[in-house]
């Protein structure tokens, strides 16, 4: 059995999610109010439908209750973006993602029950100024406010030592869960494991252990 996802929205991010399930082998129902974009994604999504999705009876009219899963990603039109989700709860739908415009707007959205709130140009920023700022850290994604995992690679300082002779979770309080090199992946390394350089390691721990681990043994 295929997964059926509804996308509603179909800008940039809706339709890159769209592409991206469709890819993945899903089921997809493209909804858009404006014609000209459910016409882009006809030969793409399994349907796509032009529909206004703060008219409750259209929307009920779609079967969407019979879908596990929608995504509301209409951006800029935030009372359209509030009503649907609302809509779509009163419906019964059972997991709403939906794409924030700013912290009120999640304020909103989390009230009235959606699942899952997603900020990307936020998070998408963050990140690269991360990256930026760091030359150390390769890649970076938030567990939480204070928890994230980092890829890091490894220098002169770090190659040549087993992860015993550094002590890195007990001196730093973070965990390398896996190893990366060349075309391998060491998943959860053993203790005895030396580093190579250009390693590149996988990092998880809180945000002021991994600085100091990048400040100190890099
Ligand atoms: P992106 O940044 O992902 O390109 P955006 O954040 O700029 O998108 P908009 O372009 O404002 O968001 O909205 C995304 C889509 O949502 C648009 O294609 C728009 O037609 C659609 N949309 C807006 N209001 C409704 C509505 N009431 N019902 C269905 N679709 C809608
Ligand atoms: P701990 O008491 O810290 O859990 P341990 O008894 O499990 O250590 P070992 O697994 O032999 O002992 O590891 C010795 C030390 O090597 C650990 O205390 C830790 O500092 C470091 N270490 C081992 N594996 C990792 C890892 N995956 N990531 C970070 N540090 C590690
Ligand atoms: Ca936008």
């Amino acid at each position: 059995m295929k997964k059926e996802f509804v996308v509603i929205g179909l800008g940039r991010f809706g339709g890159s999610i769209v592409n991206e399930l469709v890819e993945l082998d899903a089921e997809v129902m493209a909804i858009d109010i404006s014609p000209d974009r459910v016409e882009e994604y006809a030969q793409i999504a399994t349907t796509a439908v032009s529909a206004d999705t703060t008219d409750e009876s259209a929307l009920r009219s779609l079967g969407i209750r019979n879908f596990e899963h929608v995504v509301v990603a209409i951006g800029e039109n935030i009372q359209a973006s509030i009503l649907t989700t609302l809509i779509l709860k009163e419906i019964g739908v059972k997991h709403i993602t939906v794409k924030a415009q700013n912290d009120y707007h999640e304020k909103v959205l989390r009230k009235i029950g959606a699942d899952q709130v997603v900020h990307p140009e936020r998070d998408m920023g963050k990140r690269i100024a991360n990256n930026m700022v760091s030359n150390n850290i390769l890649d970076y994604l938030e567990l939480s406010d204070e928890y994230s995992i980092v890829e890091i690679r490894a220098n002169e300082k770090l190659a040549g030592s087993t992860l015993i002779d550094l002590d890195i979770r007990a001196k730093y309080g973070v965990n390398i869960v896996a190893i990366k090199r060349h075309t391998q992946i060491l998943v959860s390394p053993q203790a005895i494991e030396e580093i190579e350089l250009n390693d590149i390691l996988i990092v998880i721990g809180s945000d002021v252990d991994i600085h100091r681990f990048e400040k100190k043994a890099l």
